[in-house]
């Protein structure tokens, strides 16, 4: 049996008389990628911002790494890395200067210069922040989930809005931070993604889960109830005309 990292039992979340969590279960098993997909406003962000201790549960159990949620909130935050949906950072700060203060923030002693090279930034070392292009400002809020040499990592919408090859570039970070031997629960709207980084994905729907298994699971379940595409794809699709035309290299923009 895989070690589950992440145990989640019977997470209930109300807002006011809203219920956005229903009572929802799952694990996460050491070491996988785990997706958590969903149409806006499903509970996504509620259900990791719930895990990262940043949010208060209404009710239902949380470990995380062995450890309760109820009770060891500081223990679990000094072995997660969190992406917010929207992080702000301090605008003029150049991007040695940011790593730098979360280097104090966390008391590490990150190298930033190889930091910033994991994830294809060492040229923009002394570049501010707010001077980044969309897919390099994910690419630095990825890399600061890092600085604290986390077990598990959240990324919440991390590609949202890139160019398809700003994109595939998060992709391999991803992969990458997972073959370094972190556990990785990613949300995003794109199947073809979940697809790609998945061992295994969670659907939720108003709050409740709906399907959880392989990606390749989920699909073989939907052909077993008999459906069929409408009509043959092609064996290509605009992506890849995008790509073949436009090439794999990510632009300085
Ligand atoms: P997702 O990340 O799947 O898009 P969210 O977890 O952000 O969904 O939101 C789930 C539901 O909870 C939505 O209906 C949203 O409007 C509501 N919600 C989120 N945060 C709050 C809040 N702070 N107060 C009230 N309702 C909220
Ligand atoms: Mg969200």
């Amino acid at each position: 049996m895989p070690h589950k990292i992440i145990e989640v039992k019977n997470l209930v979340k109300n807002y006011g008389n809203f219920q956005a969590v229903k009572g929802i279960s799952f694990d996460v098993n050491e070491g996988e990628i785990f997706g958590l997909l969903g149409p806006n406003g499903a509970g996504k962000s509620t259900t990791l911002e719930i895990i990262e201790t940043l949010r208060e549960k209404t009710s239902g159990e949380v470990l995380v790494d062995g450890m309760n949620l109820d009770k060891d909130a500081n223990e679990i935050k000094k072995i997660i890395g969190v992406q917010l949906q929207s992080s702000g950072y301090y605008p003029g700060l150049n991007l040695t200067e940011l790593i730098t203060l979360f280097n104090g923030l966390y008391n590490r002693t990150i190298d930033s210069v190889e930091l910033l090279r994991k994830v294809n930034l060492e040229e923009k070392a002394k570049a501010k922040y707010k001077e980044l292009s969309g897919g390099q400002k994910q690419r630095f809020s990825v890399a600061t989930t890092l600085i604290n040499q986390p077990k598990i990592v959240f990324l919440d919408e991390p590609t949202t809005g890139l160019d398809p090859q700003a994109r595939r570039n998060l992709w391999e970070l991803i992969k990458q931070i997972q073959a370094a031997g972190a556990t990785v629960i990613i949300t995003t709207h794109y199947m073809d993604e979940a697809e790609y980084l998945c061992e295994r994905v969670a659907i939720i729907d108003s709050g409740e889960i709906v399907a959880l298994d392989t990606p390749s699971g989920l699909i073989d379940n939907l052909l077993a109830t008999g459906f069929e595409r409408p009509r043959q794809m092609k064996q290509a699709n605009l992506e890849d005309v995008f790509i073949s035309l436009t090439g794999h290299e990510l632009r300085g923009e």
